[in-house]
């Protein structure tokens, strides 16, 4: 008995042990606990048969890393989870590794392009270049969930890792697992090359939680290859890139309208319209005249 205890406790991703006490912060973390415990809990005996009949398809799902935080294991959409964390409450500390050795640095390339926002695009990923073939290791441990060919990724893997961080590996010329393979850090996964929407052979590189992409930056030193740390506190203000790169819009002013009558319409203070076009209390508006509102 208590060795089958002892199995189904294992089969809580550390994840989630780790996060339990953020979780309980309220607000969006409390939803996402509130659907992991209505999941009927998975039981399996010594050696490692469901006790509870037969396998059905959302037994094994459980089995997929993080599947708790997740409650979804899509293998066809790459963005299939998308979750607004700009707003978060409270901190998620993610545990990366345990030993040095659980991290292995995708491929030893120099950075070509950054993760950030340029020319009205925002980039998810960081590039690294590499020459067509070189071998692309996997950053941590976990299970491949897509392993496909995308039109703009081109050959493209995504590993789910046990503590619900994702890493995206895409433009490869050759993948080695098809999804829903384990593997582990520093497995070669596949190939570097220069398919889909790509100018050059290169490496681009996502990490993204709950389907948020995380400034790569965070969590590696792509100088040295190596960890910047075991740990990754996940807060809003990983996301605040989110709310720097938010848009700009522009209303263009009608006949009689006044920065009141356009404050209202977009619901955003007059005093912040000042600030954002330069306006002061004496300013006149022509018509046509382009207002910045957000
Ligand atoms: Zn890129």
């Amino acid at each position: 008995m208590t060795k089958n205890l002892l199995l189904v406790i294992s089969f809580i991703p550390l994840s989630l042990l780790a996060q339990k006490n953020n979780f309980y912060g309220g607000g969006y973390e409390a939803n996402i606990l509130e659907r992991n415990f209505n999941e009927k809990p998975i039981r399996l005996n010594a050696d490692g048969i469901l006790l509870d009949g037969k396998p059905t398809e959302k037994d094994s799902l459980g089995l997929t890393p993080s599947f708790d935080i997740y409650a979804n294991w899509d293998t066809r959409n790459i963005h299939s989870y998308s979750k607004d964390l700009s707003r978060m409450e409270g901190e998620i500390d993610l545990a990366l590794v345990k030993s040095n050795h659980d991290y292995c640095h995708p491929i030893n390339g120099i950075v070509t392009s950054d993760f950030g926002y340029r020319s009205g695009k925002h980039h998810y990923g960081i590039d690294l270049r590499l020459k067509i073939g070189d071998p692309i290791f996997s950053a941590f441990g976990g299970v491949i969930r897509i392993s496909k060919y995308s039109a703009s990724y081109g050959n493209v893997m995504v590993v789910r890792h046990d503590n619900g961080l994702e890493t995206l590996y895409a433009h490869l010329s050759k993948r080695h697992f098809s999804s829903g393979q384990r593997v582990k850090a520093g497995q070669k996964k596949g190939l570097g090359g220069n398919t889909g929407r790509s100018t050059g052979p290169h490496l681009h590189f996502e990490c993204r939680y709950l389907g948020k992409p995380i400034n790569p930056n965070d969590i590696i030193d792509f100088q040295n290859g190596v960890l910047k740390g075991k740990h990754l506190s996940i807060s809003r203000k990983t996301f605040s890139y989110f709310t720097k790169i938010k848009k700009k819009v522009y209303h263009s002013t009608k006949k009689g309208e006044t920065l009141y009558a356009i404050s209202r319409r977009y619901d955003v203070s007059v005093t912040n319209l000042f600030k954002m076009n330069g306006l002061s209390q004496k300013s006149t508006l022509s018509v046509g005249q382009p207002v910045r509102v957000r």
